[in-house]
């Protein structure tokens, strides 16, 4: 399982985007069957990994992290994917790269190997987590001090390149086919299948692609100055810095760290095929949510949306019979739908459901400081509840694709019954979790 933080389904070229950025992943796609309406539970990585890793909803969880306060752990009281699988004989390796899913947020469980690197030559992560935590706590004493900011700002502009701190994607590869050589030659799980997760960081904010990369997919470079210039409002949440030309210009480091991650993970399919794995290997590729480019005003994904450019995500499946598949799927579904695709038992307690049940709408939704924050969608409307500062929006997909004309002010009783399938959700939802707390109580 392939999944890349931060990509978008309309800038897939399987999906039908009209740059080619991913033609390895094309190819994989070709033989597989692709979810055009797959839909993340969420819109940022600690609470989207919630329903993809451990299949239950982001609301269902009360465990934050002590540090990151609003940032959600995976609770032990909660499933997991990897754990389902190796509960089924599988071997289990897991490989990533960001820091809301380290062992600190309770991702390590279930694994024969768990690499949780949050930067690069740093396999155990924690020193430069702990680095981040204190930059993260300097910049906040500097901006109380506003001239000694703009002070650091215009000399980290001139000296400094904004970098993406994540392990990039040729290590990681690296990394994934040295698991898969290692479980080849019974050094792990002898005679056990494998189950290989490997989640890529590379075109998460900022977008900071080498001048090779970018003269390789644009086939011209930019300077460091300008490359900080455009990532700048894209870490510091300003979108109001960005115009239309600038916006063309991220775009163009956005696609171009994606066909560099489509350049690694084309030697990941080619030790597949190499080895004879891979006609009998189940590959999934998908992206924990998406990014903004200023289609609703902000950029990244900083400010709780839930519209298409955030949570249509990219999904195909090889090992399903192949083609186009338009029907709504959730990305919590997946640890269910690889359970019976490998014959191994359902984890209990998940909330998603297999592909034997037709999906007639997707939930995502997260808490925000000051409320939770819901939506659903269907095939054709999309409803968004900010509780946090009491707004409401509709959107009927079949006119308005682009999610751009809120009709909750005329569609009163639309609204009302959304409103409630929503409270109805969000009901179900905690008291699942707070029965399997108990539950896991009372085994102790
Ligand atoms: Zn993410």
């Amino acid at each position: 399982m392939i999944t890349i933080d931060s990509l978008r389904n309309d800038h897939v070229s399987w999906s039908g985007y009209e740059r080619k950025t991913t033609p390895n992943l094309d190819s994989v796609a070709a033989d597989s069957r692709i979810f055009t309406n797959a839909f993340s539970q969420s819109n940022c990585t600690p609470f989207s990994f919630l329903s993809i890793l451990g299949g239950v909803y982001p609301l269902a969880t009360n465990q934050f992290h002590k540090d990151d306060h609003h940032y959600p752990m995976l609770s032990a009281h909660f499933p997991i994917f990897s754990e389902q699988m190796q509960t089924g004989g599988y071997a289990t390796v897991g490989i990533h790269t960001n820091p809301f899913l380290t062992h600190f947020y309770g991702y390590d469980r279930g694994w024969d190997m768990f690499f949780d690197a949050t930067g690069e030559g740093d396999i155990e992560g924690e020193s430069k987590y702990h680095k981040r935590k204190v930059k993260i706590a300097l910049e906040g004493f500097m901006r109380k001090h506003r001239k000694l900011y703009f002070a650091y700002l215009r000399a980290r502009d001139q000296f400094f390149p904004i970098k993406n701190l994540h392990v990039p994607a040729r290590p990681m590869t690296d990394r994934a086919i040295k698991a898969i050589s290692d479980w080849k030659e019974g050094k792990f799980g002898e005679g056990k299948p494998l189950f290989l997760w490997v989640h890529y960081m590379d075109v998460h904010i900022p977008y900071v692609p080498s001048v090779e990369e970018q003269k390789r997919f644009l086939g011209k470079s930019i300077s460091m100055r300008r490359m900080n210039r455009l990532n700048r409002p894209l870490v510091e949440h300003r979108p109001e810095l960005l115009n239309k030309k600038m916006i063309k210009e991220v775009i163009d480091l956005y696609d171009t760290k994606i066909f560099s991650t489509d350049l690694e993970l084309g030697r990941l399919f080619d030790v597949l095929k190499e080895e004879g794995l891979y006609d009998d290997s189940i590959i999934i590729a998908t992206a924990d949510h998406g990014d903004e480019f200023l289609e609703h005003g902000n950029v990244a994904h900083w400010k709780g949306n839930f519209y298409d450019e955030l949570t249509n995500v990219p999904l195909f499946i090889k090992g399903l019979p192949k083609g186009k598949d338009d029907s709504l799927r959730a990305l919590i579904d997946l640890p269910y739908i690889v359970a019976d695709m490998t014959g191994v038992e359902r984890a209990k307690g998940m909330m998603g459901v297999g592909l034997d049940e037709e999906r007639k709408m997707v939930f995502s939704e997260r808490s925000m400081e000051g409320g939770a924050r819901m939506a659903v969608r269907t095939a054709s409307k999309k409803f968004i509840w900010f509780k946090d500062d009491e707004r409401k929006e509709l959107y009927d997909l079949s006119s308005d694709q682009g999610e751009e004309k809120d009709l909750s002010a005329e569609r009163t009783e639309g609204v009302e019954a959304m409103t409630e399938l929503l409270e109805h959700h969000h009901r179900t939802v905690t008291e699942k979790a707070e029965s399997m707390r108990i539950a896991k109580a009372m085994k102790k």
